[in-house]
């Protein structure tokens, strides 16, 4: 059965494409940051934007974010549908650092198209998916749009109809507070959103963590020091394509930069955890998923 056989490839760490009812994601175990980085790669985006976590239901939710009541009676009248719910991650939350582009809130969705829903079970366990579209290009509403964009890189591809919706999800971020934010106006409308929180504030630049804003990011505390060929005296070493000295890390010995990407956010917490006041970084390719890594270095090396 192509479900079981879609479960396995998550599993495996493959992607997959499915239908759901906003657009047809491209999906991956959302606890596997390899699986993620290669998302990212096969989507080309110049950076890691947060991706949406899919979840069953409002207990599966509970297990990855922390829901202020407002969030929870979104989650009670919208889902399983077309509302991705934006909250700070839990701290026993498996969804992969990298799913999350390093902010500390994690989106997830209950989606309801019986295909999703299947998948999602039979795997049992959250599915990072965004939209199966390479990047600045449409979101696919058929899986000849799917294919055609991203069959390539998909392990298996489950067929379905067109998307109810061919719209993507609205976004509301709800704070530990309960104020409620629309992120992204979507499939279902403001008006009924404001039916259940009562009011919804504007995005104010600062208010809600966005992507790709430098502060919200996981910042290490170690100053960096980037396109380093070799460490200094007292620097710890984060190499590519190559052996760290004593004291460092690599990303990936033989330069691959999807294990790179994968490795990013864990080597870089693990240098700082360990007391380096300077992380010394070796040059990344700048091609492919490099483009990325650099950004994100790029960012977590701005002065503060
Ligand atoms: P897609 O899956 O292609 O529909 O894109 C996912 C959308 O969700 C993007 O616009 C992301 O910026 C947004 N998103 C995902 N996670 C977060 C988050 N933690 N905070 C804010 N926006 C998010
Ligand atoms: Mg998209």
């Amino acid at each position: 059965m192509s479900i079981e056989r879609a479960a396995a490839a998550l599993r495996a760490g493959d992607l997959v494409v499915f239908p759901t009812e906003t657009v047809y994601g491209l999906g991956a175990d959302a606890a596997n940051s390899l699986a993620i980085a290669r998302i990212y790669q096969a989507k080309g985006r110049p950076r890691f934007n947060p991706l949406i976590t899919h979840i069953s239901n409002l207990d599966e939710a509970l297990k990855h974010a922390v829901l202020h009541e407002k969030a929870i009676a979104l989650a009670e009248t919208f889902w399983p549908g077309p509302l991705t719910l934006v909250a700070t991650r839990h701290r026993d939350s498996t969804v992969a650092e990298l799913a999350c582009a390093g902010l500390s809130t994690v989106a997830l969705r209950a989606p309801s198209h019986p295909l999703a829903r299947a998948l999602i079970a039979a795997f049992g366990g959250p599915v990072a998916a965004p939209s199966a579209n390479r990047s600045g290009r449409v979101s696919p509403t058929t899986i000849g749009h799917a294919r055609e964009e991203l069959g390539d890189a998909a392990a298996l591809l489950i067929d379905g109809d067109p998307c109810e919706h061919g719209l993507e999800s609205t976004i509301v971020a709800v704070n530990a507070a309960g104020e409620a934010t629309l992120l992204r106006p979507g499939a279902i409308t403001r008006a009924a959103i404001e039916t259940v929180t009562g009011g919804l504030a504007v995005p104010v630049p600062g208010s809600v963590e966005a992507p790709g804003m430098l502060a919200s990011h996981y910042a290490p505390r170690a100053r960096l020091r980037l396109n380093a060929e070799a460490p200094r005296g007292g620097e710890a070493y984060l190499a590519f394509g190559a052996e760290a000295p004593v004291g460092g890390l690599s990303l990936s010995l033989t330069g691959d930069l999807v294990e790179a990407a994968a490795n990013l956010y864990a080597h870089l917490r693990a240098l700082d955890a360990a007391g380096a006041e300077t992380i010394a970084v070796a040059p990344i390719p700048s091609h492919g998923l490099g483009e990325a890594i650099d950004d994100r270095l790029a960012r977590a090396a701005a002065p503060r």
